[in-house]
């Protein structure tokens, strides 16, 4: 059997780059699979699933619910292409994919569709015409099992490191009780875990398990499906997240062998750590401010201008800032000369910005 990390370069998905994902980029690449219409988004564009095998076991994925996570979009084509050219690897398995159920949002590059809604807040009150398309393929295909496909912001960190991909077996009662489902969903994600350390070490963490019906993971969960949540966050400077793309497909091609030869381990869940908004983007150390020295830390925005993802530096806090985790630390000291008195918060983010090039472009 062919190895997923040897083949990964050479997909035809890899064309698919950057943060800006929108249906049309997908379009010819969709049209290599078997395609049905499954539904239209609020503003007329098609939401597409794709069907690949036609094993027993029933695998349900959605990606780019929220439009502007794209990564989880690049990497599950990734594993879509090598199952096209892997049989035996895809023999067990029949998978229906959305690859973009929020295609307005996609294009908007906004985490919300058209109508402004939250579509991972929409399982209870099913008020958009995404989510109907969401679970009438749930109820018509009948998954054994559902992926949840996210990326989640810089800001998480695992153990002081940066949390490069978060999993979680979302609950399925306010009790948080271990279900069936929850408890595969929990055994599935230990074996990735095991996987991706052979790999990574540290930089895997646990999503918070608090229990929202209006989730749909956590409402699939309720129904009995085990249901499995992954998040595709920021590690080092990849803010076009190629890596983690990288690892994150490694891992469902890991999940499906788990789910193929039947090796639920009895849970290492629990030992993951859980993950913690303790990351901010930069960290600049040392920047003088009326005869004494500040910190200042920047979180980016991603804003969509001109067909590209614009990472802008704005201020996260400023002062002693010693406990904060950055993907980048600078130390100013050596700019000794530069004075930032008399400048207000935003003038001092656009001199730090000019100074050091902070402003990111995906390509
Ligand atoms: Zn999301």
């Amino acid at each position: 059997m062919n190895s997923f990390l040897q083949e990964q370069p050479l997909l035809k998905s890899q064309v698919l780059k950057g943060r800006y994902l929108t249906y049309s980029k997908i379009e010819t690449l969709l049209s290599d699979f078997d395609l049905t219409q499954v539904g239209t988004s609020v503003k007329g564009l098609p939401i597409k699933a794709l069907t690949i095998g036609n094993g027993p076991i029933k695998i349900l994925m959605w990606s780019q619910m929220h439009g502007n996570e794209t990564t989880s979009t690049k990497g599950i084509m990734d594993v879509m292409y090598f199952l096209k050219y892997n049989a035996a690897f895809l023999a067990p398995f029949t998978i229906q994919l959305l690859p973009m159920l929020n295609p307005d949002g996609a294009a908007s590059y906004t985490r919300v569709n058209a109508n402004g809604v939250d579509l991972n807040r929409d399982a209870v009150q099913h008020s958009q015409p995404e989510t109907h398309a969401l679970f009438e393929v749930y109820d018509v295909f009948q998954p054994d099992y559902c992926f949840n496909l996210h990326d989640q912001r810089t800001l998480f960190g695992v153990n002081g490191e940066p949390c490069m991909l978060s999993y979680l077996s979302p609950a399925a009662d306010a009790d948080k009780s271990i279900t069936e489902a929850r408890k595969q969903a929990m055994s599935i994600i230990g074996y990735m875990n095991e996987s991706l350390q052979q790999h990574l070490s540290n930089h895997v963490g646990r999503y918070d398990d608090t229990y929202n019906p209006n989730c749909v993971g956590d409402c699939f969960q309720a129904k009995g499906t085990p249901t499995i949540l992954f998040e595709c966050g920021q590690s080092g400077q990849d803010y076009d997240r190629e890596s983690t793309r990288k690892w994150f497909s490694f891992s469902v091609v890991e999940a499906l062998k788990c789910i193929a030869n039947n090796s639920f381990k009895p849970a290492i869940y629990n030992s993951i750590p859980e993950v913690k908004k303790s990351y901010v983007d930069v960290l600049i150390h040392h920047v003088p401010y009326h005869n004494t020295h500040t910190s200042v830390a920047i979180q980016y925005e991603e804003k969509l201008i001109s067909n590209r993802i614009v990472f802008e530096p704005t201020l996260h806090s400023k002062g002693d800032l010693a406990m904060l985790n950055a993907h980048k630390i600078i130390d100013l000291n050596t700019f000794k000369a530069v004075s930032f008195d008399d400048l207000d918060d935003s003038a001092i983010i656009k001199k730090l910005s000019e100074m050091l090039d902070l402003t990111y472009y995906s390509h």
